[in-house]
């Protein structure tokens, strides 16, 4: 009955980990959200805003006015950007405001650039609006891309270029070079550059988060969508709490096609965020330090028990190689590692549509560090298993 263009996306992958995790008695490294709740004044907020301050029906159509000012805050305070309150449409999520942004922008036909792999949303989102995706590989073990795939990928029919720095699944962090390049592509072939930023938040040792908006290419601002979330920097995946600015004519994009999709939503939640987003450089400064910690943690154990790593710089996963173990199928592991040590992780070639991707990362399985240290080191211990 499903209609064809989205067949491929009928299930995915962290589900059925996820249930096999369950099964199991697993610990669950596979899907990425956090075991604690996020800062305590967030909680609280939101809570005051349902029980005691009646925040309950719909927001304003484009999000409460304190959280649009918020993002428009939080851009300058951390970026430079020059943001208008009237020009950030806040989204059920990142992931709609992903959908919302490709929905408006793409005819049929039209094509999208994006990076392989991908975040699991993207390929499916690209199908709901019937545009062509033309992936270009990020090559283990940077996940950098190779600058003729970039260029051979774009067309006279290219209309969107889609990129997440942070990115997820790789823990890669695009350089300023990498980013000039995009940008310069999207501005010689007039496509508009569609940022994904929500682990803007979580980079490691001297990696720094480039936000595409503030590159001096000409051009680039005027077609720059800039998207992120409160759910990962304030560890509350389950909010669905997102946000999309840029400038006037493009944002309009997404604001036309949200209110069709969802209407407006997460009344009681928007002005908590936007508190969140204005806590002190105490709060960020000790978020990255503890997810470092966490990741040199898990890291540390995928090594000791036989995997090489390859080093997360930002997000909250990491990739593994388990070649050096003797599996070389990263679909094949993953099936059997909550079996084999009571630990689950997903595979990295389940991101990829194309067979140059999926052969580039076939052997690779990814890791979530976003847990309990506690967590993190029982399964550090439980992976010595897989040495046999
Ligand atoms: C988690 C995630 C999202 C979704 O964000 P929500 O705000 O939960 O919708 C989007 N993009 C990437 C890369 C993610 O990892």
């Amino acid at each position: 009955m499903l209609v064809e263009r989205m067949r491929p996306f009928t299930s995915t992958i962290f589900t059925e980990i996820s249930r096999l995790a369950a099964e199991t008695g697993a610990i669950n490294l596979g899907q990425g959200f956090p075991d604690t709740d996020g800062p305590a004044s967030l909680l609280a907020d939101a809570a005051a805003n349902i029980t005691e301050r009646g925040v309950n029906q719909y927001p304003p159509g484009p999000g409460a006015p304190s959280l649009r000012r918020a993002v428009a805050d939080h851009q300058r305070r951390f970026y430079g950007l020059d943001v208008d309150p009237a020009d950030v449409v806040v989204t059920t999520g990142a992931t709609e405001a992903i959908a919302a942004t490709l929905l408006g922008l793409c005819e049929p036909g039209d094509e999208v650039v994006a990076f392989e792999p991908t975040y699991d949303s993207y390929a499916a989102s690209v199908a709901l609006a019937g545009a062509t995706l033309r992936p270009v590989t990020l090559h283990p073990p940077h996940f950098g891309f190779d600058d003729d795939e970039l260029a051979a990928a774009f067309s006279d029919r290219t209309r969107v270029v889609l990129v997440n720095t942070p990115h997820n699944p790789t823990g890669a962090v695009f350089t300023r070079a990498q980013l000039t390049r995009i940008g310069e592509l999207a501005v010689a072939h007039d496509a508009v550059v569609v940022t994904d930023e929500v682990y803007e938040h979580m980079t490691f040792d001297d990696a720094e988060h480039i936000p595409m908006a503030t590159l001096p290419v000409p051009g680039l601002a005027e077609r720059t969508l800039t998207i992120s979330s409160a759910g990962k920097t304030f560890s509350v995946t389950g909010w669905k709490v997102g946000w999309v600015h840029g400038p006037p004519e493009l944002v309009a994009a997404p604001r036309a096609v949200k209110q069709f999709l969802t209407f407006h939503g997460g009344a009681p939640l928007q002005p908590a965020v936007a508190n969140a987003l204005a806590l002190g450089d105490d709060f960020y400064a000790t978020a990255a330090a503890d997810l470092t910690r966490k990741r040199d943690l898990l890291s540390a154990g995928l090594r000791s028990a036989g995997f090489d790593v390859l080093t997360a710089r930002g997000t909250y996963f990491v990739v593994a190689d388990p070649r050096p173990l003797g599996f070389d199928d990263g679909v094949d592991l993953a099936w059997k590692l909550p079996e084999l040590c009571g630990v689950a992780a997903v595979p990295v070639s389940v991101f990829c549509q194309s067979a140059a991707a999926v052969a580039a990362t076939r052997p690779l399985v990814r890791f979530a560090f976003c847990k309990r240290d506690e967590v993190l080191a029982e399964a550090a211990d439980r992976l010595t298993g897989l040495r046999g």
